[in-house]
Parts: C-alpha cells; sequence; structure tokens
C-alpha cells in the first residue's frame, strides 16, 4: 500500500448552525479543519498510509484534534503537543449557495515551534508522496526553511512532491507568497491550484501560459481545478479534461483538499490521467454535500459508486 506525508497546521473550526451573516449566528458546532489535516484524513479514507507532522496546543483542543486524526487512521507519529501556545480557532460563515468565509483567530500558533531540524530522513521511510500547501508556508516565514529541508531530502530519496498553493492573502502577502512558490515550483511534480490562483501567482491564465508555466518549472502534472466545472491536467504535452458530478452543495470548503487526496490516490496507482480526474472530480463533489471540511471526504466505496452511477444500500 502506498504511503503519503504532509505537514502543516490544524484548528478547531466552529460551524455555524444558521446560513448567513457570522454576527447572527448564535451556536457554532465544534470540528476540526486544516487543509493539510483534510489532505490526510481524505488519503486515509481512500485507503493510503498517511502521515501528517505537526504540533498541536497541549490543551483540550489540542487533543481533541489529535485523537480526531489519530481516528481517521492518520500516522500521528510526526506530532507532539506544545505547551503555551493554544491551538488555533476558526469561525466559519456559509451563505444559502453553500459558499463560504473564515474568520481566523490564529496569534501563535502551535506549528511556529517546528524547526527545519525537527525534520529528519527517518519521517520519510515508506513514504511515496510527499503534498505541501501554502498554508504552511504562509503561517510563518520561517517555515520555509522546513521547506526545503523536506524537499532536500525528497530530492535524495526520489520521493515525489505535490502542491497545492492554497493562496491565503489574509496570512501574507501576494509578494511574498509569489517569493516562496517561485522557490518551490521547480521541485513540484504535481501543482494542482484553481485557476483564480494562477492568475494571482503567475497572471495568465492562457492556455500558453499555462503550458508554458509547466515547462519553466518542469511540473510533470499541471492540474487545474475548477469548482462546478471539474477539472483538467496538463502533462506530456497534452491536456485532458473531466467534467464535475451533479451534487447540491452545501459546503464547499474542503472540495480542493479532498479533490488533492483523490488525485495523488489516482496517481500512486498510476491510473490514466482522465480516470485520476474523474475519480478526484468524485471526491471533490462528494465533500461538498456535507457540512464541514473533512466529514464529507469519502471512503474508496463512495467514490466508486458516484462514478459507476451505483446506489450504496444502505439498509
Ligand atoms: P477549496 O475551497 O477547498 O480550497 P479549491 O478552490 O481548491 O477549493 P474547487 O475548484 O472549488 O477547489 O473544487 C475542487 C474540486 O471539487 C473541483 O475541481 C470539482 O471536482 C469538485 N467540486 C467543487 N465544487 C463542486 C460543485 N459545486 N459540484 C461538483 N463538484 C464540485
Amino acid at each position: 500500500n502506498f504511503g503519503v506525508f504532509t505537514l502543516g497546521d490544524a484548528l478547531i473550526t466552529f460551524n455555524p448552525s444558521d446560513t448567513g451573516p457570522l454576527r447572527y449566528v448564535p451556536n457554532f458546532t465544534r470540528k476540526v479543519g486544516g487543509a493539510e489535516l483534510n489532505f490526510a484524513i481524505g488519503c486515509s479514507r481512500l485507503g493510503l498510509r498517511s502521515k501528517w507532522a505537526s504540533r498541536l496546543g497541549g490543551d483540550e483542543f489540542g487533543r481533541v484534534i489529535y485523537n480526531f486524526a489519530r481516528g481517521e487512521g492518520v500516522d500521528m507519529t510526526d506530532v507532539e503537543f506544545v505547551e503555551g501556545y493554544p491551538t488555533s480557532l476558526n469561525f466559519k460563515e456559509i451563505r444559502e449557495d453553500g459558499s463560504g468565509k473564515t474568520f481566523y483567530y490564529r496569534y501563535q500558533s502551535p506549528i511556529l515551534t517546528m524547526a527545519p531540524e525537527d525534520i529528519t530522513e527517518k519521517m520519510f521511510e515508506g513514504i511515496d508522496l510527499i503534498h505541501l500547501t501554502g498554508v504552511f508556508l504562509a503561517i510563518d516565514s520561517e517555515n520555509l526553511a522546513i521547506v526545503r529541508r523536506v524537499l532536500k531530502i525528497a530530492e535524495k530519496r526520489a520521493i515525489p512532491i505535490s502542491f497545492d498553493p492554497n493562496i491565503r492573502l489574509k496570512l501574507w502577502t501576494l509578494e511574498q507568497a509569489k517569493a516562496a512558490y517561485m522557490e518551490i515550483l521547480p521541485s513540484v511534480d504535481i501543482l494542482l491550484t484553481g485557476l483564480d490562483e494562477f492568475e494571482l501567482i503567475i497572471g495568465d491564465t492562457s492556455k500558453e501560459s499555462l503550458e508554458h508555466c509547466a515547462t519553466r518549472f518542469g511540473i510533470g502534472q499541471l492540474v487545474i481545478k475548477d469548482g462546478g466545472n471539474g477539472a483538467r491536467v496538463y502533462t506530456d504535452g497534452v491536456w485532458h479534461q473531466k467534467e464535475a458530478f451533479s451534487v447540491t452543495p452545501i459546503d464547499t470548503v474542503g472540495a480542493g483538499d479532498g479533490f488533492d487526496a483523490g488525485y495523488i490516490y489516482g496517481v500512486l496507482h498510476d491510473w490514466s490521467p482522465e480516470e485520476t480526474l474523474e475519480f478526484a472530480n468524485g471526491v471533490g463533489a462528494l465533500v461538498t454535500t456535507v457540512s464541514g471540511d473533512n466529514e464529507g471526504l469519502p471512503y474508496l466505496e463512495e467514490v466508486l459508486a458516484l462514478i459507476r452511477k451505483e446506489k450504496i444500500i444502505e439498509r
């Protein structure tokens, strides 16, 4: 079985009881979020071995995240509790159409205590792919040094890198983001991005510009996620495209992380670009049908049932 590695911060997410502006929402449900953790859970539910490296607050909420991730079968060997750094929080606002906004309460995130020396070769034993995101880079400028170390070990061990820019302009400026991405991109084998993000980073989303970016940075698979329009990939000089599945979205947050997990699953199993895109679209679509960032992440048989248009018999 294939093993994936990711690293990043996790947060307690408070999901609103009602749609509409946050200031009118009186009740919230406590959930767990974080782009990289969502990805790790997504991979685990699909049946991959999934390792998440992180730091959690030595507090009640830190334990909630730890137990939740462990319950999902995520390998927690490289997760440590840190005293004096409270677990980060965020509150969601969800609009009637399923779109949302996030209000962060993240100051001294526990992951700020992670240092490049904490990244050791041993962490990558049995790992077939490393997934990185821009969120980890955005949280702290020092995290680039940690990522450099990960990339060095990946190169030495010939482990492919997937990267989702997941641009968060609340956490850093566009200039800072671009500078970090330009350094990372030459090491990236699979880039998983939205067109809006690509436009912010590269400036032009024409076909030529996308192809030029893939060639310039040596990106083997340039994947464009396009919400309700599905996704496409540019690989080996050819474009492949797949339509999205028709679902009724309730909460679209986390669809991109789920898509990433699905896409990596296909790549690791050496599926064709079309099969991989279809599977990833299936994971993304199913995530949107459930409230919460990771609750909707499907198990393998659920994605396969969606693709084969089969009904899962519940009783
Ligand atoms: P995130 O908000 O999680 O960062 P993203 O912008 O990275 O999301 P999207 O393009 O919104 O990612 O969605 C990722 C994938 O999920 C899409 O490519 C598609 O396969 C699926 N998806 C998203 N929204 C819908 C939808 N409304 N209907 C069907 N599939 C969807």
